[in-house]
């Protein structure tokens, strides 16, 4: 049922931020293991998913992960960390660009300096949550259902939906993501990472 989202640039197209043999065992190995553990969940329960395209099974994956007791129960925990996985991960990817614009314009801009003072501010805030969290996770930008934006980091493959939170922006804070090149200095990666981002992308997940 679900698959791998296409990636829009090669897996050495962040380098030297993100190196191409992380992103080739990111992509190919662990993004892929969600999946089919995701996959390998629902074929538990078919009805959940019975005749759906693709797209409107994205959209009741989202709708699953926002109301994680409503999944079956001898699922849930699996939605919860592949499902999770599978989403966070397909986002991840889309919000990343070799051709990166290096801040934000628009609507988010706006939002960010409203928010937290300044764009410099923000990203200041959202460094020191990615640093800090203990152990493997994400840390997010989020909009919540007042559209104020807020920054925190949630464990494992917890996804901000969970949380009745829209996700705009995710970074990957397992070890996985970074350990080849960086090892134990994810403080350097963070840092790397901010070369990447793509502030077209992350505008629209906003506005949407
Ligand atoms: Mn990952």
């Amino acid at each position: 049922m679900f698959q791998l989202p296409k990636l829009n640039y090669e897996f050495n197209a962040l380098e030297p931020h993100i190196d191409a043999k992380t992103m080739e065992i990111h992509y190919t190995k662990h993004h892929q293991t969600y999946v089919d553990k995701l996959n390998e969940a629902l074929g538990k329960h078919p009805e959940l998913f019975e005749k759906s395209s693709l797209r409107q099974a994205q959209d009741k994956l989202e709708s699953l992960l926002s109301n994680l007791e409503a999944v079956p129960e001898n699922i849930r925990l699996a939605v919860r960390n592949h499902g999770g996985g599978h989403f966070n991960h397909s986002l991840f990817w889309s919000i990343m660009t070799p051709n990166a614009a290096g801040e934000p314009t628009g609507e988010l801009k706006v939002a960010i300096e409203k928010d937290f003072g300044s764009f410099i501010a923000f990203k200041e805030q959202f460094s020191k949550v990615a640093v800090s969290h203990f152990g493997s996770g994400w840390a997010w930008l989020a909009k919540d259902k007042d559209g104020k934006l807020v920054i925190f980091s949630l464990s494992n493959q917890d996804c901000p939906l969970s949380q009745g939170l829209k996700p705009v922006l995710g970074l990957d804070l397992w070890e996985h993501a970074y350990y080849l090149k960086y090892q134990n200095r994810r403080a350097e990666y963070i840092e790397a990472w901010w070369n990447v981002v793509n502030w077209q992308k992350v505008g629209e997940n906003y506005k949407s």
